[in-house]
């Protein structure tokens, strides 16, 4: 592919949506891949080879969150975040990078929350019931403060989790850290610098989760991993109205297609006026992408 292809473009695409969640495999998740193993992941027939989403996300008129997870002291396998900040260079027009670190790594987690600033990466994605690990543990809140300090997002998937789902024992996974109450509500009262996204509707316990939206500035969700027409009414109903300007778009590709969310999400009962919210001007305000927000076409209402 020709690399010099998102500079070119970067000023001038027409953009429509932001996917703020998107999975690519980095690291040593990658090599456990193999890079000609990237196959369609999904029905539709889409692959997630990080430079075919890229096309794939141009044909959208969007933009996507990249991220990996970090789970080494779990799996013994390391994700990169070089590779992600290299993806993004390679697609500037298309990706926005969130780097992963291993909470348990300690002081070494720090070091690579830091070095992620430096790469550009522009926040930091975290799964508590993967990473085996209590958001709101007082161990943890250096993390936070780092985060806080350099400006960089955390995304927290919360809610249950498909990961070790049918393994004995669901394998060893905790889905009780996928709860907003009190992991995620604990962490944004006691760091109100730290802007926090809640990954999914958070269901069996979306209704905790719309009650951090309610209550705290910093906390915003997104709706990815769920088909639209699954997602639970409340979520909608709110999205629609008190927390309209706190939701994101997001797919969680390759498990879910954008396709296929933005068809279901259109047969949804949201207003007109909220639509370009969740679809990209939330992100963008979030993002730190207004540009787009002031350049986008006015809403028809
Ligand atoms: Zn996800």
């Amino acid at each position: 592919m020709d690399t010099t292809k998102g500079d070119s473009t970067v000023t001038t695409r027409r953009i429509d949506i932001i996917d703020i969640h998107v999975h690519v495999r980095t690291g040593d998740h990658a090599k456990v891949w193999e890079r000609d193993r990237y196959v369609p992941a999904n029905q539709e027939g889409f692959s997630d080879h990080p430079d075919a989403m890229a096309d794939m996300y141009r044909e959208l008129n969007g933009m996507a969150v990249i991220f990996d997870i970090d789970d080494e002291t779990r799996t013994g396998l390391k994700a990169s975040n070089e590779e992600i900040a290299q993806w993004v260079a390679r697609h500037p027009d298309v990706y926005i990078g969130f780097g992963s670190v291993d909470p348990w790594k300690g002081k070494a987690a720090i070091i690579e929350v830091e070095r992620c600033a430096a790469l550009g990466l522009k926040g930091i994605k975290f799964h508590p019931a993967v990473q085996d690990f209590a958001p709101n543990d007082p161990r943890f809140f250096p993390l936070w403060e780092t985060c806080a300090r350099l400006g960089l997002a955390v995304l927290f998937h919360s809610g249950t989790t498909m990961a070790g789902a049918g393994q004995p024992g669901g394998a060893g996974i905790r889905l009780e850290y996928g709860r907003p109450i009190p992991y995620i509500d604990d962490i944004a009262a006691r760091f109100p610098e730290l802007r926090i996204i809640m990954a999914h509707p958070a269901w069996p316990w979306h209704e905790e989760q719309l009650a951090i939206l309610r209550h705290k500035p910093n906390v915003f969700m997104d709706l990815s991993g769920w088909a639209p027409k699954y997602i639970p009414e409340s979520v909608i109903r709110y999205a629609n109205s008190l927390v309209q300007d706190k939701v994101f778009f997001g797919s969680d590709f390759p498990m879910l297609t954008p396709h296929r969310w933005l068809r279901e999400f259109a047969e949804l009962p949201i207003k007109d006026s909220v639509r370009p919210k969740i679809l990209r001007d939330n992100a963008a305000r979030f993002l730190g992408l207004t540009h787009l927000v002031e350049h986008a076409l006015p809403a028809s209402e």
